[in-house]
């Protein structure tokens, strides 16, 4: 068995930026496992731009952002295992340790701290249960990506997209770069759930027509898809009759949602949220298990890889902290910090230190939507901070500062609750 201080799991730009903080807060012995046989992530297959917008004021590639941190990582001498893949979590007697799968042998590795940054998969076909038959043509839109930006296959000819998630989106422009033709993105909600600029430069600047309240209710085709059957729906999402008509098309992408990968989170029985499929954590990233903490989209789903990364730091510099057998808040108190009306998720769950940032998504979009922050006690309701947004929008992760004065000022057992009135 080896035995780390800090061991990272997941080399996509939450790991790198987690292992990179927990070394430049003094912890010398970091190791990062990644199952691939490059770092980076979903990044190396990004290869648009539009990466660290907010960190570093440039529009970078997704390759591109992630060299930053890998040149980074490599300066500080930081040990990566490579083509490894961490099969389980154990949390026994308060001690985390890994079983990893690396080239044909099994390895056991031990660890003061563990932070878990294994990403997100898309949503397969199946979990979507669209009735037809199995042809070949049918992709997830990062399958397709990957065919097309690290394996040079193209999947098809004339396409037609599932889903307005931002995947999706530049995977409709990036087919027709590739000389396909889209046929039209279909979604379901009454609403795009991509960010407003992949609407434009993916769709808009493209005259790729995006229908929303509208789905994929037939596949049709036998060894090759050969259509989609099309049907409107109300706002329960039931098929509207009469609305029905078949889309010709070979291809059939599909961009439908992101699931958190926590198979080991959940196998080490750490206390999970049934909203975002990511783990319960307090502002320092940690999870129900002592010594263990999650960031990037293994914790929830982000929409800017910008932020990923501050989330990411924020954690390494807990898992070394934590490491160093330090507190990683403070012991004065907790606040749980709760959803309220018109609010999905509140990242995170409680509160254990004086600083923290809340990431929330609304449930509806909005035009000057107000946020209020408001803690509930013993001495009732008070609202604490209000912000007008100009625009508030499921797919765009929202983030509030809360101050340490803010945070002072809430008694032991308080709930804090983010709203949209
Ligand atoms: C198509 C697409 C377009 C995007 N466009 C933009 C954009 O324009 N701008 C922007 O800011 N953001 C964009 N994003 C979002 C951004 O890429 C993600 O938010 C970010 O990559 C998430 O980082 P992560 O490290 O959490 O996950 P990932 O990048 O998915 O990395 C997770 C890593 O963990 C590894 N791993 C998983 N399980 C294990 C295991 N058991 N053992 C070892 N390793 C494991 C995986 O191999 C992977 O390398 C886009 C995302 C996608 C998919």
């Amino acid at each position: 068995m080896s035995e780390y201080d800090v061991v990272i799991v997941g080399g996509g730009p939450a790991g790198l930026a987690a292992a990179i903080a927990a070394k430049t807060s003094g912890c010398d012995d970091v190791l990062l496992i990644e199952r691939d046989r490059i770092l980076g992530g979903i990044l190396n297959q990004c290869i648009h731009d539009g990466f660290g917008l907010h960190r570093f004021n440039e529009a970078l590639s997704g390759p591109e952002y992630a060299a930053r941190f890998i040149d980074q990582l490599r300066s500080l001498s930081i040990p990566t295992m490579q083509s490894s893949i961490v099969l389980d979590l154990s949390t026994k007697d308060g001690k985390p340790s890994l079983l990893v799968s690396r080239l044909g042998e099994l390895v056991k590795i031990s660890a003061k701290s563990v932070v878990l940054s294994m990403g997100c998969r898309e949503r397969p076909r199946g979990a979507l249960a669209i009735p037809g038959h199995r042809p070949s043509g049918v992709y997830t839109a990062g399958a397709a990506q990957n065919l097309i930006n690290l394996e040079n296959i193209m999947p098809g000819k004339r396409a037609v997209i599932l889903g307005s998630g931002d995947i999706g989106l530049i995977m409709a422009r990036r087919m027709t770069l590739e000389g396909a033709k889209v046929e039209s993105v279909f979604e379901v909600l009454p609403w795009s759930s991509g960010l407003p600029r992949n609407i434009q430069q993916c769709l808009v600047d493209y005259d790729i027509p995006l229908y929303l309240s509208t789905t994929v209710v037939d596949i049709v085709g036998m060894k090759r898809l050969e259509g989609v059957k099309v049907a409107e729906v109300d706002k329960d999402r039931k098929q509207i009759p009469g609305t029905e008509r078949f889309v010709p098309c070979d291809t059939l992408l599909l961009s439908v949602g992101l699931i958190p990968e926590n198979e080991l989170a959940r196998g080490a029985g750490i206390a999970m949220s049934p909203i975002t499929g990511g783990p319960l954590v307090d502002d320092t990233c940690m999870t129900s298990a002592p010594g263990v903490f999650s960031c990037g989209n293994a914790l929830h789903v982000h929409d800017l890889v910008d932020w990923v990364s501050e989330e990411a730091e924020r954690a390494g510099r807990s898992a070394a902290v934590y490491a160093g057998g330090k507190k990683t808040g403070s012991e004065k108190k907790t606040v749980q910090v709760r959803p309220g009306a018109g609010v999905r998720y509140v990242m995170p769950d409680h509160l254990v230190g004086d600083d923290a940032i809340l990431a929330f998504r609304v449930l509806v979009p909005a035009r000057n939507g107000k946020v209020q922050l408001v803690s509930r006690g013993v001495d009732g309701e008070k609202v604490i901070k209000e912000e007008t947004h100009a625009r508030l929008h499921p797919a765009e992760m929202i983030r509030i500062r809360v101050l340490p004065s803010e945070v002072s000022a809430l008694g032991a057992g308080d709930v804090l609750e983010v709203r949209v009135p």
